[in-house]
């Protein structure tokens, strides 16, 4: 299959890995945060990206069978090389059901955990492309903030300060 051209590939630099949760996705989501996220600024207009949408996200690749892992890795090793993707923007959320802890202490050791296990795998498997971290909150039905991890692990600023989604 041939590569896509200059212009093209431009518009799919980047990818965003994330769960299949419901809350995550439609108009109003996580769509509005990503963006942002990744440091468009929208002066090129249009924002497109690659998407992965897996039960979980980062948990099957961290936590998942051998073959879950690999499965995921040859979806964006293929999106990587047609696409020419620069980066890979990985998003936990909180209250995820794959993960079932209701302990939100719990549940954001095991999401930071995860997330770190991933970004390692990723660069490992994909040295050239850049890898960005966050974690999604939600509320009954969508998404009320979304917050970029540093590489090391932590909030800019601390997850507890979610921003609310009308405030950007
Ligand atoms: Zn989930």
């Amino acid at each position: 299959m041939e590569r896509l051209n200059d212009v093209e590939a431009k518009r799919f630099s980047a990818l965003v890995l994330t769960c299949a949760d419901g809350r995550l996705h439609g108009p109003n989501n996580l769509v509005k945060w990503i963006p942002g996220l990744l440091g468009y600024d929208g002066r090129d207009g249009v924002v497109s990206y690659d998407l992965i949408s897996v039960p979980g996200s980062c948990w099957k690749l961290a936590r998942g069978s051998a073959m879950d892992r690999l499965g995921v890795l040859n979806d964006l090793a293929l999106l990587i090389d047609r696409h020419q993707l620069e980066t890979i923007l990985v998003i936990s959320h909180r209250n995820c059901a794959r993960y079932g802890e209701r302990d939100p202490l719990k549940e954001d050791g095991k999401l930071r955990g995860d997330l770190a296990y991933t970004r390692r795998l990723l660069r490992q498997s994909f040295p050239s492309v850049s890898v960005l971290q966050a974690i999604a909150c939600v509320d009954e039905v969508s998404v009320t903030g979304v917050q970029l991890l540093k590489p090391g692990g932590e909030f800019q600023p601390p997850l507890l300060l979610c921003l609310r989604k009308d405030s950007v």
